[in-house]
């Protein structure tokens, strides 16, 4: 049986593609190598324009079904104590357990009519006048027309269509939920030189603490001992989790952020991580996710009615994409080499504590609810920067 579109990847992108083209009237099959629900090493903090996208699909009762911890700001700490608390210019953000939002979004794919293959590694793909994916082990095949890859950071789809990147040397993460924690769901970024780390206080008792350090910081160190190291360059953060019991083993992944080009070939295209990789320091990746689905799902359908599955004619998805997310990634960019300067960090902070409207810029135009340009415009940088005591950091 040849399925029109095959999805590789049952994370936000694959789900939202294929439920997409589903709903449309496609046949769609969507393979993950997980039986969900399943662990996925995140901060697992949607920003307001994810949980935008995630309302607009109708999923707002399942997330409050399953206590996501929504949340109307974000609180950002710098190594010195220095902080800001600040609300998003609109929306809300949400906690939630990525096992626990990865397996609505699965289910709501099921609803809208795809066919769902759990447990099934794709190890090899081979594109001719379909496209045809196989586990080896098992000897097992799935054939479509088109091929959408959302499996990830380390997509094998991508390499095996050639559709390379060098990954960066870039940090790595390691994280883990913890439990005692009171109090009410809130979203806190600890920023450190080179440094960062993230905490979700779900508001259920416990919290996800995900920390992204510099390479070297894992070489000849246990994830525990790594993750001490990091909380030490953190001192807010670690004297926060003092009283905090860990829950789980320590999930370590990297190199975080990296791009990828082309992002179509001939019968295949790639989103979500497999396309591309944001840092996750201003917790995008889920939003970015969510959008490059839904914009893989809209020419995927406009390709496969005029019957061209050749990279030139899904080539305006490649364009989409850029001129949706690129100013966006720039805009992260920027955010990032700012933000974990160890000299200028502290005053930073201080600065935007003390003028809630460019707090409230940043964290709007981060969370995706304000375009890129709120922050990346000359009247705002200069704002921010005027004035900016690095020495006195
Ligand atoms: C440490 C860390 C913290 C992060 N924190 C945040 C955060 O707080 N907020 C945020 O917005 N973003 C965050 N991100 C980024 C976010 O997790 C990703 O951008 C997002 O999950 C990408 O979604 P996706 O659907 O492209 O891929 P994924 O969510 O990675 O899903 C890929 C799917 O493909 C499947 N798969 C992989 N290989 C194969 C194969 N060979 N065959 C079949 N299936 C396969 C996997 O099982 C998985 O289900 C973080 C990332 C990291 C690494």
């Amino acid at each position: 049986m040849t399925a029109d579109v095959l999805v590789v990847g049952a994370g936000p992108a694959g789900t939202t593609a294929a439920a997409h083209l589903a709903a449309s009237g496609w046949k769609v099959l969507l393979a993950d190598r997980a039986v969900f629900p399943r662990p996925k090493p995140c901060g697992d903090y949607c920003n307001p324009g994810a949980t935008r996208l995630l309302a607009s699909l109708g999923l707002i009762p399942q997330l409050a079904a399953v206590e996501t911890g929504f949340i109307e700001g974000m609180t950002v700490v710098a190594q010195d104590g220095s902080r800001f608390q600040e609300t998003f210019p609109a929306g809300c953000g949400a906690l939630i357990r990525r096992e626990r939002l990865d397996a609505i979004l699965l289910r709501r794919a099921e609803q809208c009519g795809v066919e769902i293959v759990e447990g099934f590694r794709v190890d090899t793909v081979t594109v001719n006048d379909s496209v045809e994916v196989r586990n080896e082990p098992s000897g097992r095949a799935l054939r479509a027309r088109l091929l959408i890859a959302a499996d990830g950071m380390r997509s094998i789809a991508a390499q095996r269509l050639g559709l390379l990147s060098r990954l960066p040397d870039g940090r790595f993460s390691v994280g883990a939920y913890f439990a005692g924690i009171p109090g009410s769901p809130a979203g806190e970024l600890y920023l450190g030189g080179g440094l960062y780390g993230g905490v979700a206080r779900f508001g259920d008792g416990t919290a996800n603490v995900c920390l992204a350090l510099p390479r070297a910081l894992f070489r000849g160190r246990t994830p525990d001992e790594t993750f001490e190291q990091g909380v030490r360059a953190l001192p807010s953060l670690r004297e926060a989790m003092r009283p905090w019991t860990r829950e789980s083993p320590f999930r370590v992944t990297g190199p975080l952020g990296f791009s990828r080009h082309p992002v179509v070939g001939d019968r295949a295209m790639l989103a979500g991580d497999a396309a591309g990789q944001v840092e996750p320091l201003t917790g995008q990746g889920i939003s970015f996710a969510l959008r490059s689905g839904l914009l893989a799902a809209e020419s995927a359908a406009r390709a496969l009615t005029s019957g061209d599955l050749s990279a030139r004619a899904l080539r305006p998805y490649a364009q989409r994409r850029a001129a949706v997310l690129g100013p966006k990634i720039r805009m992260m960019k920027l955010v990032s080499a700012l933000a974990l300067r160890s000299r200028v960090t502290p005053a930073l902070v201080r600065r935007l504590a003390v003028h809630p409207e460019l707090a409230r810029g940043l964290l709007g135009a981060t969370g995706d609810v304000l375009g890129p340009g709120a922050v990346l415009s000359p009247g705002y940088l200069i704002r921010l920067l005027l004035g900016l005591d690095a020495h006195q950091a």
